[in-house]
């Protein structure tokens, strides 16, 4: 690879504009980022000339890869003739139609620019709802930004390890001692756990927050009876679900709750549904959308948002689904069915010290030889974490980018190939780790 010098020298110039020369908090550096020049289908191709397969798509965003052709042919006309209105459009309802038609849970929708917003949303629905201040959501699990959707988010153990029963800490010094209250802890797949959890404070808790396969957490199956289990103790306390699938939504045509059995009151979306340009949606209930209408004078809750609907994100989301057909999304899952179980085949081949978890277009690998159920068994310590760095530099060499840390993505612009040098990058990974190991 080169010395990638362009990028180290935009690396410079940026340091002078934005803090720690970034303006993302997500953006890898080892020890400085890669600037890219564009994207090409499955392809990136950085300022210095290399060719990298993305694993990224921009945190699973882009399902059909770069420049995708329907998109590019839908939004072209909207940029002369007008990319935002205080006016709806029809974009917005056609996108509407689309989504309500295909998840089970989405009989209403409201448009949002960001799953971080769509989140917001939801927990201030389901409080409007049911008029209780608080939240349950699950340790370790990503959310966006508002403050009690990320209390809790990076809990780490201390020097005696693990707290049995985790206690929300917020996120940043300063945030209003508030929050942390108000926010509960639930461990995914802890069924004990979940019930004492909520029927100890059922009078305060509005919803339980929950990602069906929390991605940073470390990308696990909800175990079934644990689906089950929060279905019928929610329901109990009269606490509402939101299923947040900004991030899954990519794991079915109808979405992640229906292939997993979750029945949620409000679902969030986000990603995928905005074909690369910025969006989220908060889905859910007639009953309980209805706490935006403003048929009443004034609204339960009041939501807008100057950029909210915007065509573009609009017409870009609409047909970027509408080429996600049922046999779009089963070609996916194919590729990562086949991906998943030849990284699994490399592991067992050379009794390596690795896991596999994800389904469909999603994968994570684990440095750890017990498959995680929950965000402790997936969590890195500095030596796992240098390893993991390890792998990622190795796949760039490679020339692949392999987001660090977070959820892997495939895309419909790849093709068998593709998953070819995924799997022989990562066996030769392998046998160098294992022959260190050996030494
Ligand atoms: N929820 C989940 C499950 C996510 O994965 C993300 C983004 N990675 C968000 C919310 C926040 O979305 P955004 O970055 O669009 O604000």
């Amino acid at each position: 690879a080169s010395a990638r010098s362009r990028s180290k020298h935009l690396f410079n110039r940026a340091k002078a504009v934005f803090p720690d020369g970034t303006t993302r908090a997500t953006v890898e550096r080892d020890p400085f980022p890669i600037y890219l020049q564009r994207g090409e289908g499955a392809y990136l191709i950085d300022v210095d000339g290399s060719r990298y397969l993305d694993l990224n798509n921009n945190f699973t965003t882009l399902i059909h890869g770069h420049g995708f052709a329907p998109v590019a042919e839908a939004v072209v006309d909207l940029l002369h003739s007008g990319t935002c209105f205080a006016n709806p459009t029809e974009h917005e309802i056609a996108l509407a139609e689309l989504l309500t038609a295909r998840i089970p849970a989405m009989e209403r929708v409201r448009f949002v620019n960001s799953g971080t917003e769509a989140v917001m949303f939801a927990i201030k629905a389901a409080r409007a709802f049911t008029g209780r201040p608080a939240i349950a959501r699950i340790e370790g699990a990503y959310h966006g930004a508002y403050d009690w959707a990320e209390a809790g988010q990076g809990v780490a153990p201390d020097k005696d390890g693990w707290e049995p029963a985790p206690v929300a800490t917020p996120a940043y010094r300063g945030t209003p001692p508030s929050v942390a209250k108000e926010v509960h802890l639930l461990r995914f797949n802890d069924i004990d756990g979940l019930q004492a959890r909520l029927s100890a404070a059922s009078d305060r808790i509005a919803c339980v927050l929950i990602d069906p396969m929390p991605s940073r957490a470390g990308l696990m199956h909800p175990e079934p009876d644990f689906v089950k289990a929060l279905s019928q103790t929610a329901r109990k306390h009269g606490i509402l679900i939101i299923a947040d699938e900004v991030l899954n939504l990519r794991q079915g045509y109808a979405g992640a709750s229906a292939r997993y059995g979750l029945n949620p009151d409000l679902v969030t979306a986000g990603k995928i549904i905005g074909g690369g340009f910025p969006i989220g949606a908060i889905g859910g209930r007639e009953e309980v959308m209805r706490v935006f209408g403003t048929a009443d004078a004034r609204p339960l809750l009041s939501q807008g948002g100057t950029f909210s609907a915007n065509p573009v994100s609009m017409a870009a989301g609409r047909a970027a689904m509408a080429a996600m057909t049922p046999h779009a999304f089963e070609r996916l899952e194919a590729m990562g069915n086949r991906l998943r179980s030849g990284l699994r085949a490399s592991i067992a081949k050379r009794d390596a010290s690795f896991s596999v978890t994800g389904a469909t277009s999603l994968f994570r690998i684990h440095p750890k030889r017990v498959v995680p159920r929950e965000y402790r068994d997936a969590y890195l310590g500095a030596e796992a974490t240098s390893l993991m760095r390890g792998m990622s530099r190795h796949f760039l060499e490679k020339g692949i980018l392999l987001p660090y840390g977070a959820a892997a993505c495939l895309s419909t612009a790849m093709v068998d190939s593709d998953i070819d040098l995924i799997l022989s990058a990562f066996d030769e990974f392998l046998e160098a780790e294992t022959q260190s190991g050996k030494e």
